[in-house]
């Protein structure tokens, strides 16, 4: 982890405002952790970087290098720049929470990327909305067949692959360690674990 980098432990969140300009890096450390990445106007969070809005004038699934990611009014808030992995990110599959969980049957207290986005909200002092926003799930690997269906397969990151995006606008962003860890699903890797991943801030000069 180089000097500016923070870790962020498995399975936890945390957010972070950005004003215009500055960049924020991404680290996937062991390779196969999927983190969430959310993007809110500073002054609104219910203006929320949007998946839907953002994929409509890229014409792909992923964002590549260049691309901007926009918010439900389509305002610019995030531009990727670069991104060492392969560049497989999911925009397809909302946040896993509690109900979600529930449903695959994890025991009730398991934590999850809905619980992490409040947690991390509330912790820069932010109330954060009920209904979390779409996020881009960096490294999810969801591969999506020409029949129609979708499947979730281990991350094709390496180890210290990373993502680094700038903020078009004052923003507040989000991340999440994604806690899933259930198998067979390889979501966060062949070995189902999750694992801490790091990020770094750069301010605007
Ligand atoms: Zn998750």
């Amino acid at each position: 982890m180089s000097a500016d980098e923070q870790e962020l432990p498995a399975r936890t969140g945390v957010a972070l405002r950005l004003d215009t300009g500055d960049r924020l890096r991404v680290v996937n450390t062991h390779g196969s952790q999927v983190v969430d990445l959310w993007a809110m106007a500073a002054d609104d969070v219910l203006e929320s970087m949007s998946m839907p809005h953002s994929r409509n004038p890229w014409f792909r699934l992923a964002p590549r290098p260049g691309d901007i990611l926009v918010t439900n009014l389509r305002r610019p808030i995030l531009r990727l720049l670069e991104d060492s992995s392969p560049g497989v990110h999911d925009t397809l599959i909302p946040s896993c929470d509690s109900e979600r969980y529930r449903q695959l049957g994890a025991p009730p207290d398991h934590g999850s990327c809905t619980d992490n986005f409040h947690a991390a909200l509330r912790a820069i002092g932010v109330d954060p909305p009920r209904a979390v926003p779409n996020a881009v799930n960096l490294w999810m690997n969801v591969i999506f067949q020409s029949n129609g269906t979708i499947s979730i397969a281990a991350p094709v990151s390496k180890p210290g692959d990373y993502v680094l995006v700038e903020a078009e606008m004052d923003c507040i962003v989000a991340l999440s360690a994604c806690p899933h860890d259930l198998p067979p699903v390889q979501l966060n890797g062949i070995d189902c674990t999750p694992h801490d991943v790091a990020y770094a801030v750069i301010a605007h000069s």
